[in-house]
């Protein structure tokens, strides 16, 4: 190294060549293969401060990665630097304020497990190996979600090194356009170093049921299972998955489990009137363990592909179109309810779009072998596109090759307009621009 970073971070800088080098580029998505000329392992803020002002001077890409599951593999900058969180993963919760202070780096897990240690928890998704960063910053949705609100919703402070290398603090007090921007707007406007987060108590029980339909007769049923999740209560979260030429139309439930008994007992009931389903499949959970229940099978080392839509209404000729599985290498499918206590948020008060959302779409693809990636990629495009025009918009977390167009359905113009005025203002150079990118306003 001939240039003093190293000297300038307590953390390991690392290089091409360097034992850990390879696998701390690699990320979830598989398809990612990209070669960061510095990779740094940063230990705290002031590591932080110290890349951000290596890479602006020395003119590198920088990338962010805390958990690594971002589809498109922003994180890892082929030629520049990346900052890499990981090494600051520690969560400390303090159980008389439920609050929770999360570092940049932490994943998902850690952050549940300290808060359940004390019989809390907040908002976060659903699998434990993503990063609360990427996730939180755009949106962050979980099966707490309808009763908690998104998790940048519980985000009371944020700890973030701008551009220009300062070190702030946004809340509901300070930096208040970039508390505005950081929920929901992604990594554009910083490195956030620290997540303050308020916890809720939560016994941490949960049940999943799932009710499994044939995908050629499963149409009436999915209208049915959309109906009764308009007078779902906050502790249901409607979820529906097509996997082949099955499709599992159900719910999980966190809150009471009486409660949650009736409510499943109701949708087989409602579900059977049409037809008898082929299996029910109904677990219980503990919070953590629901947490934990993807893991596998979403674990690493895949080639991925996904697309995402948001539906506000989920209409007839949507689910014909979701069930319209007749092609080749067609990815899986979930959809996920929102509502609840995310529409309680007025869309203006946050950067987060979408919260007239019923159901999000995500369709995802996983394969080894890269002589797949056209067939597969292209079987994902066009199933995707054909929903395209029931489409409300897409979650910018699921956002993935799409570009500005992309971007564009992720957010209003309003919206837009809001978040490039405060990107010119925490990072007018456009330093952060390896995310869904929102361009500073000109002057
Ligand atoms: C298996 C899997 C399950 C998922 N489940 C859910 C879910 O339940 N709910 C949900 O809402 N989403 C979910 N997602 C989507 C997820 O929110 C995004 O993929 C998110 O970008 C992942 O964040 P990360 O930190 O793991 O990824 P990374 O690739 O590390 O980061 C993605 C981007 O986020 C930004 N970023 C990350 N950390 C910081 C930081 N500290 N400061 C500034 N910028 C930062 C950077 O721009 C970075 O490029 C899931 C994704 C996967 C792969």
């Amino acid at each position: 190294m001939t240039t003093g970073l190293q000297e300038a971070v307590l953390g390991r800088v690392l290089e091409p060549g360097d034992d850990d080098y390879d696998s701390a580029r690699s990320v979830w998505n598989a398809m990612i293969d990209r070669r960061p000329r510095y990779i740094v392992r940063c230990s705290g803020t002031a590591d932080v401060v110290a890349a951000v002002g290596f890479a602006t001077d020395h003119g590198l890409e920088v990338g962010i990665r805390c958990g690594g599951h971002g589809i498109v593999g922003h994180a890892v900058p082929d030629g520049g630097l990346m900052i890499d969180l990981r090494p600051m993963g520690e969560v400390s919760v303090d159980p008389h304020t439920r609050r929770a202070r999360v570092q940049g780096g932490a994943l998902l897990g850690a952050l549940d497990d300290a808060a359940q240690a004390h019989g809390l928890a907040t908002t976060a998704g659903n699998v434990s190996h993503t990063g609360v960063g990427g996730l939180t910053l755009g949106g962050g949705m979980g099966w707490l979600a309808r009763r908690r609100g998104l998790a940048c919703d519980n985000v009371i402070s944020f700890e973030v090194v701008t551009a220009a290398g300062d070190t702030l603090r946004a809340s509901a007090d300070s930096h208040t356009d970039l508390f505005w921007a950081l929920r929901g707007g992604g990594g554009n406007f910083g490195v956030v170093t620290e997540f303050e987060f308020a916890l809720h108590p939560e016994p941490g029980l949960a049940i999943s049921a799932e009710f499994h339909y044939p995908v050629a007769a499963a149409h009436d049923a999915m209208r049915r299972w959309r109906d009764l999740n308009g007078t779902a209560p906050r502790e249901a979260t409607y979820t529906a998955t097509i996997a082949d030429a099955t499709v599992a139309l159900g719910l999980v439930w966190v809150g009471d489990p009486s409660d949650g008994n009736a409510r499943i007992a109701a949708l087989g009931d409602g579900l059977a009137e049409i037809a008898e389903p082929q299996a029910r499949v109904i677990e219980s959970w503990s919070y953590l363990g629901l947490q934990r229940r993807e893991d596998d099978i979403e674990a690493h080392a895949w080639r991925r592909y996904w697309k995402g839509h948001y539906f506000s209404e989920l209409a007839d000729g949507a689910i014909d179109a979701l069930l319209a599985r007749d092609a080749e290498d067609l990815p899986n499918v979930s959809l996920q309810a929102y509502g609840g206590a995310i529409a309680d948020v007025a869309d203006e008060e946050t950067a987060f779009s979408g919260r007239d959302t019923a159901f999000e779409f995500v369709a995802a693809s996983r394969w080894q072998d890269a002589a797949e990636d056209d067939r597969r990629v292209s079987a994902a495009r066009r199933y995707a596109a054909g929903l395209e025009r029931y489409a409300s918009g897409v979650y910018v977390n699921t956002l993935a090759d799409e570009g500005v167009a992309g971007v564009r359905r992720a957010y209003s113009d309003a919206k837009l307009a809001r978040l490039a005025a405060v990107k010119a203002v925490y990072d007018p150079g456009n330093v952060f621009h390896l995310n869904q990118n929102i361009r500073p306003s000109a002057g």
